[in-house]
């Protein structure tokens, strides 16, 4: 599934910005957010860098806003996993309120007319605030809050959207699918007497 092409990168930038920069288990092993001014910047400057492929400089402020803004987002997605769509529905109004979304098209710069969801002067981190809450409206308003997850496998709680066809996707990514296959497999093996082969890779 494609979701809408022009919220491709506010769902990448959330899923970025909540899986960097809020704390709690990742692949298996606690995660802490640095308490550290410069650690902090460093991993808010590769959850952008992972989506857009460039680096930015982001300062200690905009930082701060990146980093409560993923706190928000990751309430988005817990409620959307405990299956309340109400509250994940409602927690996305609240964001665009706050942060003033402002669809307006633009066509600064030579390009063609294109969507902005913030207005002209917003900094960086309520640029991005829009960005992502306007995206996951989008998807929720669309397919529904199931399509906002957060990884099934064991000690882990990283987030994700599925663009699965059927929506069948349960893991933040293929190192805890596999994971979480070999624990089952090694649970089988235990119950079978070791008769049954190992499992095969995929998604
Ligand atoms: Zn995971």
């Amino acid at each position: 599934m494609n979701f809408e092409s022009y919220s491709d990168r506010g769902v990448l930038t959330a899923v970025a910005l909540v899986n960097a920069l809020t704390p709690g288990e990742a692949g298996g092993r606690p995660l802490a957010l640095p308490a550290v001014g410069a650690e902090r910047t460093a991993l808010a400057e590769q959850a952008e860098a992972r989506v857009t492929g460039r680096r930015p400089r982001l300062d200690p402020a905009v930082v701060e806003g990146l980093c409560r803004l993923a706190a928000q987002l990751r309430r988005v997605f817990e409620a959307a996993v405990r299956g309340d769509e109400d509250a994940a529905a409602r927690r996305l109004n609240a964001l665009l309120r706050e942060y003033r979304a402002a669809p307006q098209l633009s066509h600064h710069g030579g390009q063609r007319w294109h969507l902005h969801f913030h207005s002209p002067g917003a900094g960086h981190a309520v640029g991005q605030a829009v960005s992502c809450a306007t995206a996951l409206a989008a998807i929720v308003g669309s397919h529904g809050a199931g399509r906002l997850g957060v990884c099934a496998a064991e000690h882990c709680d990283r987030v994700y959207v599925d663009t699965s066809r059927n929506g069948s996707r349960r893991f933040c990514g293929p190192a805890c699918l596999n994971r979480t296959k070999m624990a089952v497999f090694r649970a089988r093996q235990v119950g079978a007497g070791g008769r049954a082969g190992p499992p095969r890779g995929g998604g």
